[in-house]
């Protein structure tokens, strides 16, 4: 064989590795509805996941919820009608805290949403819910409980933390863990696909920040064999605000300092130096500022590639986007 034939024999094979890798669905696939931290009402936090030979997605959060699946359509990163996602295409919600900018999507929308849907959260959100939201005096009570008559359009699924529950019409599992936001309980849920995860964090200040709670340590050490043995997919977590915000004006949140110090204790735990390298890391939550000349997102993308020492791959989405983990 000349060296040329021999040169194109391996091209050729290297294109059918990179084919048979293509044709291979991603593991999980991921729908950005929503992914500011406020101001805006059609950018809130929302997003859809759903796993490899999965029909149905889970909404992760629904802060934007029809006015991100539109979005999401014009991009061409969802296919099917609105209605069409809407009703089946979504089968489930996960709320993680409940903070209007978390729910306000599946409110509005729940008169045009069908089926009796499991909304999952821990006990503290789903109150909040009930209480504050599906009580016939801020909106119709379309929940299965709480002020008569509950007309039970969507089931309160109350999930204890550290407890795998199913996901319905789903493949996946997930297991929830509380985490500290300011005066609120938030949550971060793990899911599970055969053996394959991804960890989807609702809003978090930093445990340096919390008076003496240690949720965020508590996290890195349960998904510390997850990195260590490559199953962990992705993660997606906030950075709400840009360096220069001091840390008494976070209520809560994290920064690109914060958060990398965060992902440099999941380092620690996951066995120290280069543990996290190409993990990807989807940063979410940021808050659009309407001063003239001020730009958060390019400030915090800026920032967490510059202390990016873990050697991390993070992305920050637009609405709109489909991102997907091989
Ligand atoms: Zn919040």
């Amino acid at each position: 064989m000349t060296s040329l034939r021999r040169a194109l024999a391996a091209l050729c094979l290297a294109a059918a590795a990179v084919a048979a890798h293509a044709a291979q669905p991603p593991r999980f696939e991921l729908v950005t509805l929503g992914v500011e931290g406020g101001v805006s009402s059609d950018n809130l936090s929302g997003y859809l996941i759903k796993a490899r030979g999965d029909e149905h997605y889970l909404a992760l959060d629904a802060g934007t919820l029809v006015a991100g699946i539109e979005k999401a359509r014009a991009s061409g990163a969802l296919k099917n009608s609105t209605g069409d996602i809407l009703h089946q295409g979504i089968s489930a919600y996960f709320i993680s805290h409940g903070h209007l900018d978390h729910v306000a999507g599946l409110v509005i929308a729940s008169p045009e949403d069908h089926g009796n849907k499991p909304v999952y959260g821990l006990a503290s959100t789903l109150d909040v819910l009930s209480r504050d939201y599906f009580n016939w005096e801020a909106w119709p009570n379309l929940a299965d409980r709480g002020k008569a008559p509950a007309l039970g359009w969507y089931h309160l699924a109350v999930e204890a933390p550290g407890t795998w529950f199913p996901v319905q019409g789903t493949s996946m599992s997930a297991k929830l863990w509380p985490l500290s936001h300011d005066a609120v309980v938030s949550s971060m849920v793990l899911l599970r696909a055969g053996g394959d995860y991804y960890a989807y964090f609702g809003d978090t200040g930093p445990d340096a920040l919390a008076h003496g709670k240690r949720d965020l340590a508590d996290v890195w050490q349960a998904l510390a064999p997850l990195v260590r043995s490559h199953a962990l997919k992705g993660i997606q977590i906030e950075a709400s605000f840009p360096n220069d915000v001091p840390d008494a004006k976070l209520f809560g949140h994290l920064t690109p300092a914060w958060l990398l110090r965060e992902l440099q204790a999941l380092e620690d735990a996951s066995g120290g130096k280069d543990a996290l390298r190409g993990l990807t890391v989807v940063v979410d939550h940021i808050k659009p500022s309407l001063d003239e000349g001020r730009d958060p997102r390019a400030l915090i993308t800026t920032q967490l590639a510059a202390g990016n020492t873990l050697g991390v791959h993070f992305v920050v989405p637009a609405q709109g986007e489909r991102l997907v983990f091989p």
